[in-house]
Order: structure tokens, then sequence, then C-alpha cells
């Protein structure tokens, strides 16, 4: 497995991942434990560790399709709102050292948790199919 990263192996199609949205560079897909319903993780399909590590114009492209997803997340899932999180370094909960925007879609009223659950397969692949653009 390239760099030995989950994501680059799900960036380069060696693992399955319930996508949600792809171009040349950037991915996104169902976070497999997720927070709520729709919890999406946005990568570039390049390695770099983190916030610091990331360079800065793929970054600024990064950040646009987090936007592009978001706004269809939120049309799809008639979400009321939703968080935008980042995780760097283990202190800060980074679990997959390839980085990732976490777009986490939020209801009104519906109280959260930010902790992960045991993602259903089928229920993922519905609403990959819902997301997808
Ligand atoms: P972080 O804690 O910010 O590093 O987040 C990593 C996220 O990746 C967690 O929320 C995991 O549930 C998620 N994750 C780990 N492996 C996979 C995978 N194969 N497919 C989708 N999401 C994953
Ligand atoms: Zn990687």
């Amino acid at each position: 497995m390239k760099n030995n990263c989950v994501f680059c192996a799900i960036a380069a199609g060696e693992i399955p991942s319930f996508k949600v949205y792809e171009d040349d560079e950037f991915l996104a897909y169902l976070d497999i434990n997720p927070f709520s319903e729709g919890h999406i993780l946005v990568i570039p399909k390049e390695h770099y560790e983190n916030l610091l590590d990331v360079d800065e114009e793929v970054l600024k492209k990064l950040i646009v399709r987090v936007k592009k997803i978001a706004r269809r997340a939120t049309t799809a899932l008639d979400a009321d709102g939703f968080n935008i999180l980042q995780n760097n370094g283990e202190a800060a909960g980074q679990t997959v050292k390839h980085i990732h925007f976490h777009i986490v879609p939020r209801k009104n009223g519906e109280r959260l948790v930010f902790e992960n659950t045991s993602g259903d397969m089928e229920k993922l692949k519905a609403l990959a199919e819902r997301l997808k653009f």
C-alpha cells in the first residue's frame, strides 16, 4: 500500500469506498464510521500528512471542493447545517495521516456527540447514491 496509507489505497482504488465525488486530483467518500448521516471525507489524491504539510495550491483547491460537496450534501440530505472538522496530529485525534476534511451534516435539534458510530454498509451504499454528483 502506497505510503502505508489507507486513504492513498482508496484514492488508487485498491480498497473500496462509498464515493460521492471524484475529479483528477480530489476524492470524497462517506466515512464508514459516521458521526452523523452523510458524514463525508474530502481528500487530495496526493499524499500529504496534515494541514502544515499540504501544498498551498492543493489546499486552496481542496477547500473549494469541500464547499461544493457540503452544498451538495446539504441539499441532498435536506440538512440544516454542517460542521467542518480537520484534525492534525494524534493529540488532536487524527487517526489517518493523510489530510482530510470532515463534512458532518446537521439537523435542527439533533443532539450529536462527535464520536464514530458503527456504519451500516447498506445504508451507506444508499446514501452514497443520493449524494453522488
Ligand atoms: P481522523 O480522526 O480525523 O483521522 O478521521 C479519520 C476518519 O476516517 C474516521 O472518522 C474513520 O471513521 C474514517 N475512516 C477510516 N478508514 C476508512 C475507510 N476505509 N473508509 C472510510 N472512512 C474511513
Ligand atoms: Zn495517503
